[in-house]
């Protein structure tokens, strides 16, 4: 235990910098290392004033988000369907007609490269709509052509399967096999997640073959850069794992035949070993394990470990390709937004926003995390609309739905968080402008400290031309550490959260602080 005695405060230096400091080594980084941003359509931004946001949207906040230090922006589904959040499409090369038209959507990835920013979208290929003109020809007749781009089973073989419900992390109590209710049929289809999303079969050729084609239109016709992969895990049931992640392999290769260095992210519910080997297909997974490990450091005031379970997580995904990218969150639009997580707390966001880009991986906001944006589940109330301006001020405002937890009284918009320095949005601009401008934060390996106190979060961040000494304090208590001798060199500070001290090597913390320094 390292909490000392201290002789007298006034002794103490006060260090608490509010700027970046001077060591960036003119490095910038460069996606997809660098800082992204995932957007729900929907609730962004409406420039056509129809309440819903739109295509159009999103390129007019193009130079907001580069000021915010974005690098690329994923998309959620923008693909024509019948439900509201787009994850069962019923066009796989078109754009829903509520945010706009294959044109704008162009425009808004050539206005996204002029200032080098690049565009992911959603690509959900797991299942299709159950409006799918393929999966009304395959249900209509068991000749259609497209019968087999789905999963079939016979009446008998599956009716165990009926009344079995599933339980995952991204699906509850649901049922798997469904009744198509058409006429002269006993066969029942699979959808994992319900019977308005059937899977898609990836044992029938012409459909994996339809399948690449789609990512050749995207890519090479439209532009982008990548895909997220919505439902990647369960591409075939869990007992042919090995099949999925030899799909993927597949994927890869054909979408780096239409585009070398496209990007794909994957979205694997599970622990680390069971993401790790589908990184030998997507080059990028979302780490919903070290997502949930921070939320419970911060509420249990005990972080000291949390850089050596990343560390083994990184060992884990290594064990199966030395290139990847961990694509780390603090919450996306299937989680309640972290703020609300930590019970509105700002300064345990901006620690946890801290720790999360002080890591390394490649980070994503949740679109408005940086404004501290509220939101507990069902899914509609964690995608409520952004909140540019105050109330009668905000023409861009969505208002498809109203909010419940984002409201004008709880959150401040983005438009007077512009105005106060120690606002959630200045922190977060202050932050990635950071992480971004530093090697070693961006690129460097993870080098865990000091385990012995529970509530220090200690680790260095080593790259080839840069290192960095990361503390933070994840605690509702001050904090005094006196650093090791040989850290003593560790003396400019690079990024700071909350007051500090400092004398000779003895270091005085506030409650949820974070201080980096460079030698
Ligand atoms: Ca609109």
């Amino acid at each position: 235990m390292k909490r000392l005695l201290i002789p007298s405060w006034l002794l103490f230096v006060a260090i608490g910098c509010e700027k970046p400091g001077e060591a960036k080594l003119g490095f910038e980084a460069i996606w997809p290392n660098a800082v992204s941003y995932e957007i729900f359509v929907q609730s962004f931004n409406d420039t056509d004033g129809d309440g819903i946001g739109d295509i159009n949207g999103v390129t007019e906040k193009l130079d907001y988000l580069e000021e915010l230090g974005i690098k690329g922006i994923w998309l959620m589904p923008i693909m024509p369907s019948p439900s509201y959040h787009k994850y069962d499409v019923t066009d796989y090369r078109d754009i829903h007609s509520d945010y706009g038209t294959l044109e704008e959507f162009r425009h808004l990835v050539s206005e996204a490269h002029k200032r080098d920013i690049r565009i992911i979208i959603d690509l959900v290929i797991n299942h299709s709509s159950s409006q799918h003109p393929w999966f009304l020809q395959a249900k209509s007749s068991p000749q259609s052509q497209y019968r087999d781009y789905y999963v079939w089973g016979d009446y008998d073989s599956v009716k165990t399967a009926l009344t079995k419900m599933e339980t995952s992390p991204d699906s509850d109590n649901i049922y798997q096999w469904h009744d198509p209710k058409v006429e002269n049929n006993d066969q029942r289809y699979f959808g994992f997640f319900s019977n308005q999303m059937p899977d898609l079969n990836f044992d029938h050729q012409p459909l994996r073959n339809e399948i690449y084609d789609i990512g050749r239109f995207w890519l090479k016709e439209i532009g982008v850069d990548g895909f997220r992969l919505d439902a990647a895990r369960h591409i075939y049931p869990h007992e042919r794992a090995a099949d999925s992640h030899a799909f993927w392999v597949e994927f890869r290769e054909r979408m780096e035949s239409f585009k070398s260095d496209v990007l794909l992210v994957g979205e694997v519910w599970a622990e680390s070993e069971e993401v790790a080997p589908f990184l030998q297909g997507l080059h990028s997974t979302f780490n919903f394990e070290l997502r949930n490990r921070l939320i419970q450091a911060i509420k249990d005031e005990e972080a000291s470990y949390l850089a050596v379970d990343h560390k083994a997580m990184i060992e884990e995904y290594s064990q199966f390709t030395e290139e990847f990218y961990d694509a780390i969150i603090l919450s996306n639009h299937d989680q309640n937004r972290i703020l609300s997580d930590l019970n509105g707390d700002i300064p345990q966001l901006k620690l946890a926003a801290a720790v999360l880009h002080s890591l390394p991986g490649t980070p994503y906001l949740y679109y408005g995390e940086e404004i501290g944006m509220l939101g507990v589940k069902p899914d509609p109330l964690i995608r409520e609309p952004f909140l540019w301006d105050q109330k009668d001020e905000d023409h861009g405002r969505p208002t498809w739905e109203e909010a419940v937890y984002s409201t004008d009284e709880a959150v401040k918009s983005l438009g007077q968080q512009k105005k106060d320095t120690a606002s959630v949005f200045n922190f977060y601009k202050r932050l990635l402008s950071t992480r971004n401008g530093s090697e070693a934060l961006t690129l460097g390996d993870i080098e865990p400290l000091d385990k012995s106190v529970s509530q220090l979060l200690i680790f260095k961040r080593i790259s080839q031309n840069q290192e960095v000494l990361v503390l933070h304090n994840v605690s509702s208590g001050p904090l005094i550490w006196d650093l090791p001798q040989e850290l003593g060199d560790f003396s400019t500070v690079l990024f700071s959260n909350g007051q500090h001290s400092r004398y000779q090597n003895m270091l005085q913390m506030d409650p949820w602080s974070s201080i980096f320094f460079v030698k």
